[in-house]
């Protein structure tokens, strides 16, 4: 079932490939042992869509995006791809493939033979086998190395031959769980960027899991983030960040994390107020106090650790170019009215 990190399809030819989940459930064990890994999750992803599913190890997503794939049966719930209920369809009749964060090719095999195996497996021709793993090599930058095997590779080469494996069978959907986090930094990047463009190119609908978020703001045509096992919102990157749903996205989305402070530190006790760090002005007079715990110069900008009045954290998002207090210093900051975010202080739940 599992070749290689990839996973069989075996329609050619993308079809139309909206993928709906509805109200999907996923427990594992039973009685105490019982684990909730996926919680009642409903999400529609539209055919040719960017969509990724983001959160903390452990929330759910790789079960997710496997019961997409048919590598795990939902406890509750419908799958839906295209126009038609997958639940009881074998993985490799859903039309997809399958990148995983460990890409294991065929060690003997070369780069070539890698990319067009899947092919070989479906009894395609010899020599539309190579044209195919051709143009997917094409595509991924990797014409040079076809004849080279995995280990005279570097890390993001046999990534992106992996993806190439993935690309030949010309799936409707492709799921990605974590394909990135085995390469370093700057790969990382790069390959980011190739993946978007990959998925310009490509008319397939990709469903790719991450806990980074940095992916999932650069990549996702839409982002749903996910919290033990449920789903607290899906929108655009711009929307998560600018309008978080909850505490939780609030905190998980961005670097450095949104300021929660305190309750009733501004306003009512059962609210918690929000205050992403580069909306704190350090103004003298202004509302909240701090005192500087670090100051972190990144070039760019310069981020100021400080500890709040009220309790808790404050950082703060300043030019490089300000005079800037010392560590030890008292400071005070302002924020425009617009840029406050109010939580419920008991649910977490955004507060309009
Ligand atoms: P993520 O990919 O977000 O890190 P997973 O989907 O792998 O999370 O796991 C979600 C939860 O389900 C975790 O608590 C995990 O321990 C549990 N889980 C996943 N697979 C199994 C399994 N086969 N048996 C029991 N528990 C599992
Ligand atoms: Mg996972």
């Amino acid at each position: 079932m599992v070749d290689g990190g990839v996973c069989a399809s075996m329609a050619y030819g993308a079809g139309v490939a909206q993928v709906r989940l509805e109200h999907i459930t996923k427990t594992f064990g039973e009685d105490d042992e019982k684990v909730t890994a996926v919680d009642d999750v409903s999400l529609d992803i539209a055919d040719h869509e960017f969509m990724i599913l983001l959160g903390p190890s452990g929330c759910g997503k790789s079960t997710l995006l496997r019961m997409v794939a048919g590598l795990e049966d939902p406890s509750e719930g419908n799958v839906t791809i295209g126009d038609r209920v997958v639940n009881d369809v074998e993985p490799k009749l859903r039309d997809i493939a399958m990148v995983f964060q460990s890409y294991a090719l065929y060690p003997h095999k070369t780069v070539a033979a890698n990319i067009e195996f899947p092919l070989k497996v479906r009894g395609v021709g010899k020599a539309e086998r190579a044209e195919a793993a051709l143009k997917a090599a094409d595509v991924l930058g990797l014409t040079d190395y076809m004849r080279r095997k995995p280990g005279q590779l570097s890390g993001g080469q046999r990534q992106r031959v992996a993806l190439a494996r993935a690309i030949v069978r010309d799936p409707a959907v492709f799921l990605m769980d974590e394909p990135l986090s085995n390469l370093d930094a700057k790969l990382r990047g790069d390959t980011r960027a190739e993946l978007v463009d990959l998925h310009r190119r490509l008319d397939s609908t990709f469903i790719y899991v991450t806990h980074d978020q940095v992916e999932a703001m650069t990549m996702g045509s839409r982002v749903a983030v996910l919290n033990a096992g449920r789903l607290e919102q899906v929108g655009t990157p711009q929307e998560v960040y600018d309008h978080p749903a909850s505490a939780f996205v609030a905190q998980f989305i961005g670097t450095p994390p949104m300021n929660l402070l305190a309750p009733g530190a501004m306003g009512s006790s059962d609210v918690q107020v929000g205050i992403r760090p580069e909306h704190l002005l350090l103004t003298t007079g202004g509302p909240l106090h701090g005192t500087v715990r670090q100051v972190e110069h990144l070039g760019h900008e310069v981020l100021l650790l400080t500890e709040a009045e009220s309790g808790g954290r404050l950082t703060a998002r300043v030019a490089p170019s300000l005079d800037l207090p010392e560590v030890g210093a008292t400071v005070s900051f302002d924020v425009a009215p617009q840029h406050l975010h109010r939580f419920d202080a008991t649910t977490g739940v955004r507060v309009s």
